[in-house]
């Protein structure tokens, strides 16, 4: 019988796992068309360990044409890898794609899902051969039961991230699984087998030539998952001196003052660890992924910027400034979309910024880093003071408990914090004499300047006496 790695009642009686109404429906229609099909990969993981699948795949001994030909609507997602999404409507009524791929023996990887070039093959046993990890090398069908050809639901219970077959081998057809094992175990809480973590050592060089859009899609599903730690045992492993070496640079840097305990790069893991142990659920995939990233690059210009004083104690004094220059270069090359690097970018610029806690100085902080870009400071500044010396982290957090405060009231009165919502606009002032231009703006800036420092001055006629 399978047993269940967690707690989730997916397991219905002997050997029996629920695949969704639609995933079933696909294999039966393929299996009484005379073909062989299997749910595989990594949604079999996710639900003999619990999880809620990412996607559903299917594989089958069918080639593309023939699984076009079964089904009413499909998308010819890559016929030469033998990919059809299988469109079907859900549950709720929404159209939702399944992928089913042809049995395949793969060429080399050249982008995240497709080979350089693929043979179709009619044995099952070849293609679960080319997967991975043992634990994403299964597959299931109601008719058949689990197929385990290596072992994975063991390595599951023991909870091992383990290379099919050779790891050297592995490694050396696609070193992208170099950072998925790290990736996985982040995301499961797993270790990784010894000979597949030395296979990756040996062969950490290979990651040169991945692409970085591969390379950031793993490093940013490793920092928002609950073990963004593991980024501890690459850099232990060597595979951050190939795709983060900033970080090895922050692992070097030894902080010698009252404040912290830990280099820069311990700290920097600790943080992301209260993070992920405080926080995280309430925030959406894009926030969290702003909040992770801004922890990781917050202290990356403490090298650059350290000094050392008479005593010997370090100082790092305008390190947040060139934290944001690195932090920028390193998305830059990681191809980050434009809006991670902009938010992350302003978090990691501010994130030393405490003013006197006034009301006003929240409005003017909000004004300066942008509304919704502010609040995400306060996870990553306590994460910051969770994670160094116990030296003054009562007074520390009382600061931040009273910036939230305060940045609580400043909302709930709605005051205005932007331009747009200054009582008096652009057309206002043309109409009491101002020509459109530069001037303009400084005026409008000027009379924001005012109602920061007092949101009772943002009405109409008050600042229009003002001009
Ligand atoms: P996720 O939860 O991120 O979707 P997954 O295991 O489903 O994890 P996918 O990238 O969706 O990963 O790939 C689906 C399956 O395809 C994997 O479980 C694995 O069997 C296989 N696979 C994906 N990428 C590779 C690769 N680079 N090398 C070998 N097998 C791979
Ligand atoms: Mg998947």
């Amino acid at each position: 019988m399978l047993r269940q790695a967690c707690e989730a009642p997916c397991d219905m009686g002997e050997g029996l796992l629920t695949l969704p109404k639609n995933v079933n429906y696909i294999i039966e229609t393929l299996q009484g068309a005379g073909f062989d099909a299997y749910a595989v990969g990594g949604c079999v993981r996710d639900v003999l360990l619990g999880r809620k699948p990412n996607d559903w795949d299917v594989t089958t001994d069918a080639r593309p044409m023939q699984v076009k030909e079964l089904f009413r609507r499909t998308i010819d997602t890559g016929i030469k890898h033998g990919t059809v999404t299988v469109m079907l409507n859900d549950e709720k009524h929404e159209y939702r794609g399944y992928e089913v791929t042809t049995y395949r023996i793969d060429g080399e990887y050249e982008d995240a899902r497709h080979p350089k070039d693929v043979t179709f093959t009619d044995n099952l046993k070849e293609d679960l051969e080319r997967r991975d990890f043992t634990i994403n090398a299964m597959a299931y069908s109601e008719k058949a039961g689990l197929v385990d050809e290596f072992d994975g639901k063991g390595d599951l219970d023991r909870r091992i991230i383990r290379a099919v077959g050779d790891p050297y081998e592995r490694f050396s057809e696609d070193a992208l699984r170099i950072l998925r094992a790290y990736r996985f175990a982040a995301q499961l809480g797993f270790g990784i087998d010894a000979a597949t973590e030395q296979a990756a050592t040996k062969l950490k060089d290979n990651l040169r030539r991945i692409s970085a859009e591969r390379i950031q899609a793993e490093l940013t599903k490793l920092l928002c998952s609950p073990h963004p730690d593991v980024l501890l045992d690459m850099h232990y492993a060597g595979i951050t001196s190939v795709i983060l070496p900033e970080f090895d640079e922050c692992m070097r840097c030894q902080q010698k003052n009252k404040h912290h305990l830990y280099n820069v790069g311990e700290h920097t893991i600790r943080a992301l660890m209260v993070n992920a142990e405080f926080s995280g659920v309430e925030f959406g995939a894009d926030t969290l992924r702003y909040i992770r990233y801004a922890i990781l690059f917050h202290d990356f210009g403490k090298p650059e910027a350290m000094t050392e004083d008479e005593n010997g104690a370090r100082h790092f004094k305008g390190h947040a400034v060139i934290s944001e220059r690195i932090a920028k270069s390193v998305m830059k090359r990681l191809k980050l979309d434009n809006d991670t690097i902009d938010t992350v970018a302003a978090l990691v610029r501010w994130h030393d910024h405490r003013p006197e806690p006034t009301e006003a100085n929240v409005r003017r902080a909000m004004n300066k880093i942008g509304p919704g870009v502010y609040r995400l400071l306060f996870p990553i500044r306590i994460a910051d003071t969770l994670a160094q010396s116990m030296y003054k982290r009562e007074e520390k957090l009382a600061y931040e408990k009273e910036i939230m405060r305060l940045y609580a009231k400043v909302t709930e009165e709605g005051d205005a914090v932007t331009l747009k919502d200054l009582a008096v606009t652009g057309s206002d002032l043309i109409e009491h004499g101002y020509k459109p231009g530069p001037e303009l703006g400084e005026k409008l800036k000027e009379l924001l300047e005012l109602v920061l420092e007092d949101p009772g001055c943002n009405t109409k006629e008050y600042l229009l006496s003002k001009i």
